[in-house]
């Protein structure tokens, strides 16, 4: 099928025009913000830097970075660079990692993230043909507001289902045949094991597509939606931060996300020097939004850790791809001092033949750091005998020790004993920090 784009002139543009469009617009930006922002006309001031420094991309690192933690100090007022009249909409973070942080819309930011939802949705192949399912949570969280969004603009039947009662998902997914189904990966995996349960094999069901994101996810986990589900899976990124889902969006050649760089400048640097790294290089991921009014963030220190690549797609976008991040800074367990990511314990799992239901907890005994991974048993491996499963628990302590270099005390837990997500998966229990 031929390549559609949703705004092929900025997708397809060149790397010179695009760094030109780019330039233009952060030396706007950089002065909307010195004059609206108190906040970070002081963090330029401290560092020296006046908005006339700023003549284009080359340029942007002299300028301070913004992190999480001055979110909540400027909480909830103090990023905004519109007048409160200006703006028609808040939003807010899932608060996985802490305390919730407001963003702010004017009816052009909103029009922004919208079309890169749109786009997003077209390059999952998505045509106004399309009934699109969007059961991302709807109301604070980014997810549901912004593909319902995206799925107006491209012109899809819209089915606003939001998350939750997976019944009800499924049977407006047959009756309506939805084809194309936007929701957290942990979420599609769950309606997919439904609709297994339920009989329903994947020439059964009506989707053909699905985009899928707000959390890390696996390969070996897209491989099985999309075997279950019997679509092409495709990847999604945003924070609310930067306007929501969107940011990033996977095309067919599913090798990394396209960034919608005319709005958001992406750089890795390293996260304990603030150094930018070269292309390729892996680190943290920083964003700049070029043209966002209301709450314009310059060089926002996502935490995500990522890599860049500007190898050329065979989609046709000349945009700047990120690799799938692998988990967040914050994410990084540290156990008995060995760095430890819930991704790669995903990995294994699958690769175990297990399905991405698990749960981590970790907790300090007696100054040792105890590291226990509860898995359920899939039906298919399901025995009650005590020796069978010793065996498989030791095997799976195996293959995670031989990834993470440390050993694990593996649970195997009964099926559907561990509590499903419809929205993002909680995958680690920490008992330490509560001391
Ligand atoms: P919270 O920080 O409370 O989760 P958001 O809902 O804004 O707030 O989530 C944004 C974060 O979700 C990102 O910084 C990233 O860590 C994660 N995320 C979003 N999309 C993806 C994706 N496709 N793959 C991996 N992680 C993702
Ligand atoms: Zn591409």
């Amino acid at each position: 099928m031929a390549q559609q784009y949703y705004q092929k002139e900025i997708e397809t543009m060149s790397a010179e025009e695009m760094r030109k469009l780019q330039s233009e617009k952060l030396v706007k930006q950089v002065k909307h913000v010195y004059d609206n922002v108190p906040y970070y006309r002081n963090l330029m001031d401290e560092k020296g830097v006046r908005p006339e420094d700023i003549h284009g991309i080359e340029d942007l690192h002299k300028l301070p970075f913004l992190s999480k933690a001055d979110l909540r100090d400027a909480y909830p007022y103090g990023l905004l660079a519109k007048p409160l009249e200006d703006c028609v909409r808040i939003q807010s973070t899932s608060g996985t990692t802490g305390r919730r942080v407001v963003a702010f819309y004017t009816q052009k930011d909103i029009d922004l993230w919208e079309d890169c939802c749109a786009r997003a949705i077209m390059a999952a192949g998505g045509t106004k043909a399309d009934v699109c399912q969007v059961a991302y949570g709807y109301g604070l969280f980014t997810g549901g507001p912004g593909l319902n969004g995206g799925s107006h603009r491209v012109g899809c039947l819209t089915l606003p289902m939001s998350s939750g009662n997976t019944e009800r998902q499924i049977q407006f997914m047959m009756d309506l045949k939805a084809s194309i189904l936007c929701c957290t990966p942990s979420y599609a995996a769950y309606i997919g094991e439904t609709l297994k349960e339920q009989g329903y094999g994947p020439d059964d069901i009506p989707l053909k597509a699905g985009i899928f994101g707000a959390e890390p996810w696996t390969e070996e986990m897209r491989r099985g939606i999309e075997e279950t589900l019997g679509i092409k899976a495709y990847d999604i990124y945003g924070l609310t931060e930067t306007s929501g889902p969107g940011v990033a969006f996977e095309c067919s050649e599913q090798t990394g996300m396209h960034i919608n760089e005319d709005h958001f400048y992406a750089e890795i640097i390293d996260p304990e020097t603030g150094e930018v790294l070269p292309e390729g290089s892996k680190g943290e991921l920083v964003f700049t939004s070029l043209d966002k009014e209301a709450f314009p963030l310059l060089r926002y220190r996502t935490r995500d850790i990522c890599v860049l690549s500007r190898k050329k797609c065979s989609c046709g976008r000349t945009l700047v791809k990120m690799a799938k991040p692998m988990g967040r800074t914050d994410d990084m367990l540290i156990i008995r001092g060995v760095n430890v990511f819930p991704s790669q314990i995903e990995t294994v799992l699958l690769n175990e033949g297990y399905q991405p239901n698990y749960q981590i907890v970790v907790d300090r005994v007696k100054n040792t750091d105890t590291f226990e991974v509860n898995v359920e048993m899939p039906p298919e491996k399901f025995t009650d005998k005590v020796s069978d499963i010793l065996t498989m628990e030791k095997s799976l302590a195996n293959a995670l020790k031989a990834m993470l270099g440390i050993n694990p005390a593996v649970h195997l837990v009964a099926p559907k004993t561990i509590a499903r997500s419809e929205g993002k998966a909680v995958r680690v229990v920490d008992k330490r920090k509560l001391v």
